[in-house]
């Protein structure tokens, strides 16, 4: 995949991150949890084309209780779950237990900033005792496993307002409506009819009636309901994978001797013995070392590569960020670019940021690996790295020299590019007024008299690209994009 369609992908991806963001606010603020990530990367956008199969579990957890999350976000609220009929394929599997939820919600990507509403808690038990009610989706060919939607149906209003009237029986409710009230009567299709109280105002979108019992409640039990030290000693890996996982946000010292164990097993499945190490690696440097032998030595498939680099990028130690570091360099061949480049990415995003570090990946000979380096590296740069791609301004190195300028130029550091006008080579003096191009034309114009005339005279060309409709945009590429589709025999 080309990085557009990479850009599109993170773009969808976005809906199901800002949805289990909001999730998880709203179970650690209104309902007392402590959330973390079960599925790494259950919180983030970036595409990757190395992927990692995971364990199937849900992608939150609450580390006082334990109750696992589900968190699905929508355009549209909808109770839809993608199911199948492989086995271990169907919408319950994939480590929900009975009384763990799945949480829905509205997303509107089209509000600035991102809205999330109308969040919906179901217990899986809830969609069980409703199966009944449920409708299958579109089955798509058996060659993909036959997979489809199901969706448990319900009724939300498209418009404000406050439950007046429940008949259970005939299964209707009414509800005001404007100056006016509305009856809802189409329950009457579903095995068994739910909604809100007589009295309870609801919201635009809000569910009012529906097949399914809501959860009560999804308060936490609170610590020590949990006895996750037990679970690290089952022989299901459902239960001990979320334990070794929850070890690090509880203290993994109590247990050190049992996840070293883990991590030691041969017989254990890989996912397990690398959670082990990524979890006793804050407090030990010896499961660094390990995560990093698993990112490079020539025995590991990619998926680990990746996954040993993802966990290093979450630990916040000079030790992790050495190794990543290394990761991100390493000329082993067996090491495929896109694990640099993850790595690279890691010293940027992840728990560590190491902008001297990442100063050495920029100008990497791959292009994959120095642009994920460039990408991430922090908008507020140290002195010392400003220092050095100042230094990269005044060389005969164009390809630094540009590096130099971009970065420089996205954070509008306008006068440390004007200032290096006066000195810089003739080529790379170039390059420098087609950053200050970019930059924010506020920023410039004071700086714009102690210009030469050739450098200022380049500035106005390129700010007339503002004045141009067919380079907006919204509009640039748009001819290009019309003729591809002219083709007709
Ligand atoms: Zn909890």
């Amino acid at each position: 995949m080309g990085f557009k369609e990479d850009a599109d992908f993170a773009r969808f991806l976005s809906m199901g991150v800002y949805a289990a963001d909001a999730i998880t606010q709203d179970l650690e603020r209104n309902h007392g949890h402590r959330i973390i990530e079960l599925e790494r990367y259950a919180k983030a956008n970036k595409v990757w084309q190395t992927k990692v199969k995971r364990m199937r579990l849900p992608d939150l957890m609450c580390v006082s209780c334990g109750r696992r999350f589900e968190s699905k976000g929508k355009t549209k609220l909808e109770i839809k779950l993608s199911d199948s009929t492989l086995p271990g394929r169907s919408w319950r599997d994939g480590g929900m237990r009975l009384d763990d939820i799945f949480a829905f919600a509205r997303v509107d990507m089209k509000a600035s900033p991102v809205s999330v509403s109308n969040l919906v808690y179901v217990t899986r038990q809830s969609l069980e005792d409703a199966l009944g009610s449920s409708k299958e989706g579109n089955r798509k060919s058996v060659s993909e496993g036959s997979e489809m939607d199901r969706r448990w149906p319900m009724w939300t209003p498209a418009y404000a307002g406050e439950v007046v009237a429940v008949d259970d029986g005939l299964r209707k409710v009414r509800v005001t409506k404007g100056t006016g009230t509305y009856l809802y009567g189409s329950g009457s299709r579903w095995a068994a009819f739910h909604t809100l109280a007589v009295g309870t105002a609801f919201e635009a979108g809000q569910p009012v009636a529906f097949c399914f019992r809501m959860a009560d409640s999804v308060a936490c039990a609170g610590d020590g309901s949990w006895s996750w030290q037990q679970d690290l000693l089952s022989t299901d890996e459902d239960i001990r994978f979320p334990a070794i996982k929850a070890a690090r946000f509880l203290g993994a010292e109590p247990v050190e001797d049992i996840l070293i164990g883990i991590a030691d097993d041969e017989s254990n499945d890989w996912r397990l013995r690398l959670e082990a190490h990524a979890s006793l690696a804050p407090t030990r440097p010896a499961s660094v070392a390990a995560l990093l032998v698993l990112a490079e030595c020539a025995g590991s498939t990619d998926e680990v590569r990746m996954e040993a680099v993802f966990s290093l990028s979450e630990i916040d130690t000079e030790e992790a960020a050495e190794a990543l570091h290394s990761v991100a360099s390493s000329i082993e061949p067996a090491v495929p670019e896109e694990v640099r480049a993850a790595a690279a990415w890691g010293l940027g995003t992840g728990a560590r940021k190491a902008p001297a570090k990442l100063m050495r990946l920029v100008n990497d000979p791959s292009r994959l690996i120095a642009t994920h380096a460039a990408a991430v590296m922090p908008s507020d740069l140290p002195q010392e790295c400003l220092d050095e791609l100042l230094n990269w301004l005044h060389t005969d190195d164009l390809r630094r020299a540009a590096t130099a300028a971009h970065l420089l130029a996205e954070r509008d550091l306008v006068a440390e590019l004007v200032n290096a006008l006066q000195t810089a080579p003739e080529d790379v003096r170039k390059l420098i007024v087609l950053a200050l191009g970019d930059t924010s034309r506020e920023a410039v114009a004071g700086l714009l008299s102690g210009l030469d005339p050739e450098s200022r005279a380049g500035i106005y060309t390129l700010w007339a690209k503002n004045d141009d409709w067919l380079r907006q945009p919204d509009t640039d590429g748009i001819l290009e994009a019309l003729k591809l589709q002219t083709l007709r025999r």
